[in-house]
């Protein structure tokens, strides 16, 4: 298929404004009579429901938490971008736009993330009006601080809490519909498939989490707002609950998976501990715009932090990066502290960690100061290490954090069948190879407020809709289809958890295409996928029935799609032979140990088309056109 982007021509400033204009409208009166799916109620789909039905449409909303407040996005700590500039160091649209492009090692549209940039300060003012407690500064403006990649202060913050604070702000205006009934919420409901009619999303099957009942659900369109799939390394800093599930049910039915392998490690992460863990804790990126980032200067110095003198520490982020210092992105932050680690400077039991440390900070600015930032970060940090951060430095390592890549969405966030929309984690859009910090929630409540509410328009008032009910045939098949495959899972009654084969799956991915790739050890990682994927559907245990509330049938059909997911991630890192962002395959470095970009092969996005049952899937590119940006060697020193 040819992918067409639908990017609109003219001035780059001036695409979005003039596509707006140019969108089919639906009036007023007319949006009570569409009826639109929104799968995931985090900030991208808690956004856009809030916003469609505040436009009139009926909207149905669905998540498997019990709450949208529960959704993984509660979770963000650090903050959100915008261009506003109120800190006067000279930022704008075009910077911040800048900043983004070249953070994803130039991987990214021109065209999204330009009106990424453009929108980011409506988002700002859109959660000021709901009542969102940013930070301020003494003068009552709201105040910023700095994150990876920007030598300028954009990120806006609620201490370590900016998720929570936002989604509660996306969850009131969520509820607002709920009330006036323009929003159904249907929580503890689990999509397992969208049925396409006519080669349009025209509705989702999903089952009851509290019942087990399937239940089928028709509309106009469908909106998946499903997040990331970190998960399929097991252990991440995303919530348990995150899958790929819904993405990956798409795909196969037609939706195109774009880039899976770009996923983000994070710098600054809890070291794993043991091999009894599940779950893994992000200690958030704002901490390096006051932590100092070291290791020892000698090899396997094992003494306590502060018996190591000054002169025996090693800044290598300050020192290498002298313009950004301890804020490079998380790509090149993670890559050096591995390297750090590599060559046996790695601190704690385990050598695999590195210091990040507060003491200049304090000294300088006074604790108080600290604890007003990040108090919070700093009291998770003692609870799960049972070491005080404020008296000795922390132990980081980087972790599996953040998805880049996704469903692959057009300018109007709409995959490659029509009506299905993709929006915040779960689409592919703007991050390119390796996403910013602050910026995934700055795309997903964009995405959410103030993209789809007009693209969705002029899909709905653009395109003939024949009448639909969940009695189509489309529907019974997609049931039957459902149901085999729980009655599968429930009937094999093996001898392995659902855990224990998510957690060899996870030891796979971390380390055969983890921080490093190389072609060898993917190819062989391929075939331990396809021999643990075989032994899953012959050995693995489901107690329980599906008639039921069955927490691990919900886990097994998660870690089914992960087992297939976790290949074409594969797929698409050998086939990607160059370095980039997130993905570093160590065959393309530069003399410096930086990711290593081939322009001339690789200005693509790879969109991959599922081809069957056990096929190789096939490779669709959507080659990057850069009008605007030179493409350069990404340089951060
Ligand atoms: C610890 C941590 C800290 C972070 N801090 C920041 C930060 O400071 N700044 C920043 O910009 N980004 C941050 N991020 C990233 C950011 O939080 C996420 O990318 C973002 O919140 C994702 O939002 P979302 O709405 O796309 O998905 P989510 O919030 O993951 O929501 C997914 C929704 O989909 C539902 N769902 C999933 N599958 C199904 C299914 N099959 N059927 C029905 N419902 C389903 C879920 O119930 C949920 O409602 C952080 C991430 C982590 C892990």
């Amino acid at each position: 298929m040819q992918l067409d982007a639908k990017i609109p021509g003219g001035q780059l400033a001036e695409k979005w404004d003039r596509y707006r204009f140019e969108l089919k409208l639906v009036n007023p009166a007319n949006k009570r009579k569409f009826e639109v799916i929104v799968v995931g109620s985090g900030l991208a789909g808690g956004s856009a429901s809030a916003s469609l039905a505040e436009l009139g449409y009926n909207v149905k909303t669905f998540c498997i938490q019990d709450s949208p407040r529960r959704a993984h996005s509660i979770a963000a700590q650090g903050g959100i971008n915008a261009a506003k500039n109120y800190t006067n160091e000279g930022d704008s649209i075009w910077r911040l736009f800048y900043d983004t492009i070249k953070g994803g090692d130039f991987r990214a549209r021109e065209a999204n993330v330009y009106r990424l940039a453009q929108v980011s300060n409506n988002i700002i003012d859109q959660c000021v009006a709901q009542g969102v407690p940013f930070a301020r500064d003494y003068g009552g403006l709201l105040a910023n601080r700095s994150f990876g990649g920007a030598q300028v202060q954009r990120t806006f913050y609620a201490r370590g809490q900016i998720g929570q604070q936002l989604l509660l702000g996306a969850y009131s205006a969520l509820m607002r519909q709920v009330g006036t009934g323009k929003v159904k919420m249907f929580s503890r409901r689990e999509m397992l498939d969208v049925v396409v009619i006519n080669g349009q999303a025209r509705g989702i099957v999903t089952r009851n989490l509290i019942t087990g009942e399937i239940e089928t659900h028709s509309g106009d369109a469908v909106v998946l707002c499903t997040g990331g799939y970190g998960n399929v390394y097991f252990l991440s800093t995303n919530a348990m609950a995150s899958n790929v599930t819904a993405a990956f049910r798409a795909y196969k039915k037609g939706a195109y998976f774009a880039n899976p392998c770009f996923t983000q490690i994070h710098p600054t992460c809890i070291p794993v501990h043991g091999d009894y863990q599940s779950k893994l804790t992000l200690m958030s990126e704002s901490l390096r715009n006051d932590g100092r980032v070291w290791v020892p200067k000698n090899q396997g110095d094992k003494r306590r932090p502060h018996q190591i003198l000054e002169s025996e520490r090693d800044y290598y982020l300050e020192n290498k990066y002298p313009s950004f210092g301890n804020l490079v992105p998380r790509d090149v932050a993670s890559r050096n502290a591995k390297e750090q680690c590599d060559m046996g400077k790695g601190v704690s039991e385990t050598g695999l960690a590195v210091y990040l440390d507060f003491e200049d900070a304090i000294k300088r600015d006074g604790k108080d100061a600290i604890e007003k930032k990040y108090g919070n970060l700093f009291q998770m940090y003692e609870k799960i290490t049972a070491e005080n951060p404020y008296e000795t430095p922390m132990m980081i390592y980087p972790a599996i954090h953040y998805a880049m890549g996704g469903l692959w969405v057009d300018y109007n966030l709409m995959s490659t069948i029509d009506g299905l929309f993709v929006l915040g984690e779960a689409n592919f859009s703007d991050h390119g190879a390796n996403r910013l910090g602050a910026s995934a929630l700055m795309q997903g409540l964009a995405d959410g407020y103030f993209v789809l509410p007009y693209t969705i328009g002029g899909y709905l008032a653009g395109t003939p809709l024949e009448e639909v009910t969940t009695g189509h045939s489309a529907f019974k098949e997609s049931v039957t289809s459902v149901n085999n495959h729980v009655e599968k899972l429930l009937s094999i009654k093996g001898k392995r958890t659902v855990d224990d084969f998510h957690k060899q799956l996870g030891h796979i991915m971390w380390d055969y295409c983890g921080m490093a790739r190389n072609n060898e050890r993917m190819k062989k990682a391929k075939g331990m996928i396809q021999q643990l994927r075989a032994e899953f559907w012959e050995n693995v245990l489901v107690p329980g029935s599906g008639k039921d509330f069955n927490q691990s049938l919900e886990r097994a059909g998660r870690v089914a799609d992960f087992l297939e997911f976790g290949e074409l991630l594969l797929i698409d890192a050998l086939s990607r032979q160059e370095s980039c962002g997130g993905h570093f395959n160590e065959a393309y470095q530069t003399e410096e140990n930086e990711a290593l970009r081939d322009d001339e092969n690789f200005c693509h996005v790879s969109a991959w088309e599922f081809a069957g049952k056990d096929k190789e899937p096939v490779l669709n590119k959507e080659e990057l056109k850069f009008e605007n940006v030179e493409l350069t060697q990404r340089s951060y020193k």
